[in-house]
């Protein structure tokens, strides 16, 4: 039982965590809720990436092609776990597929869930059909063409709006989901790739390209693909009589009242704690932080544990995260699980 961990969510978090237990020889029992494996950026249709610019197909198909291959790791899809029994070192997992797993250590690469921009009405999604979310537009990339959805028409003007979902406090949505500036920045060159005549507009509360690359999606792409950034306050899309939409609300820098028509408007919508947050943190006995996202048990000496005793937690399961960051924690949760497991068996010979 000890030489066997259970990774639940095939995302590049679960991905990597298994891909570093059968490097150093565990058994890994790899449980993923969809039918395919890699997670947000697969089941989502991601395009380019950031910051790497590798097509998400390709990268993260390579993550999953690695633990397909691997003999260490038995892969159940379609599947969640319904109970766990046990303690660190020997728990006991009936999956909802009706098999039973035995394993030394659990570890949770559950993810998030993208905000459903339904939540914020005001801004159009859901009433008119040219309003998309980052998802849509990065699906429209990935098939090569930028459309509106009402016509099909090849857009002239579009507007992005971030944070939506993220550093709202009127909603109860008081992060930052981290990702979503880098993300628009780079989709904003993206579509002018494919259409050189829009004019892409980029509405901001601040801008938070993190990191070493503000050069190369920032900077970049106000400099050279000549991207708008304007530091606004949106209160509502509506449509104009042209049947176009037009985007209301303050320019805050010269805080005048601003009224544009566009063809598309996206919502650069953030990362919301996975909806089953509360049955997961049931099943497996583990805390939620205030906002819904999985808890961990402490920072620095146990990170990426949870508030149970050999159970893992990493990823955008803990709160907005990234690719790199994710896969980073995928290989540290693997670490503390066999030097943990390690511990077990010293203790118990
Ligand atoms: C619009 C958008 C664009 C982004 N683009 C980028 C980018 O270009 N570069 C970048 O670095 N990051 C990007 N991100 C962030 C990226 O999506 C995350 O960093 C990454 O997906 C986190 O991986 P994860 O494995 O922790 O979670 P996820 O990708 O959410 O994977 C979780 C997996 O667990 C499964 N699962 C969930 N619950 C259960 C359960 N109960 N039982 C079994 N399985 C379960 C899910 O089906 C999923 O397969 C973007 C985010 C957004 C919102
Ligand atoms: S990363 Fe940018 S768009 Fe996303 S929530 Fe933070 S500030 Fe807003």
């Amino acid at each position: 039982m000890r030489d066997t961990v259970l990774v639940v969510g095939a995302g590049p978090t679960g991905l990597s965590a298994a891909a570093g237990l059968a490097a150093v020889g565990k058994k890994v029992v790899l449980v993923e809720k969809e039918n395919i494996l890699g997670g947000a950026p697969i089941i989502s249709g991601y395009a380019r990436l950031v910051p790497s610019g590798e097509w998400a197909k390709d990268a993260i198909g390579r993550m999953v092609s690695r633990v397909e291959a691997s003999p260490a790791v038995t892969i159940h899809k379609n599947a969640k776990v319904a109970r766990v029994d046990g303690e660190a070192g020997r728990f006991t997992a009936a999956l909802t597929t009706g098999e039973t797993v035995s394993a030394g250590a659990i570890i949770l690469g559950t993810g998030f869930t993208h905000f459903d921009s339904i939540n914020k009405p005001e801004w159009g999604f859901g009433t008119f059909e040219d309003v998309v979310t980052t998802t849509q537009v990065e699906q429209m990339v990935a098939a090569g063409r930028i459309a509106c959805p009402s016509d099909g028409r090849v857009p002239e003007r579009v507007a992005i709006l971030l944070c939506v979902g993220s550093r709202d406090r009127q909603i109860g949505r008081e992060w930052c989901s981290k990702i979503c500036c880098t993300v628009s920045t780079n989709l904003a060159m993206e579509i002018k790739e494919l259409s050189p005549r829009t004019d892409v507009f980029i509405y901001y509360m601040d801008i938070r390209t993190f990191g070493l690359y503000e050069d190369k999606f920032y900077w970049k792409s106000q400099e050279e693909f000549k991207t708008k950034f304007v530091k606004a306050r949106i209160a509502e899309v509506t449509r104009a009589p042209d049947g176009r939409l037009l985007l209301k609300g303050e320019d805050t820098l010269v805080k005048r009242p601003i009224v544009i028509p566009m063809d598309l408007v996206v919502h650069a919508i953030g990362m919301d704690p996975n909806l089953e947050n509360p049955q997961i943190a049931k099943v497996f006995g583990v805390g939620l932080e205030r906002h819904g996202f999985l808890d961990r048990g402490e920072h620095y000496t146990n990170t990426l544990s949870s508030t149970r005793r050999g159970i893992y937690v990493g990823g955008a399961a803990l709160g907005p995260e990234d690719i790199d960051s994710s896969v980073s924690q995928g290989l540290a949760m693997a670490l503390r699980a066999v030097g943990d497991l390690g511990a077990l068996e010293h203790q118990a010979a």
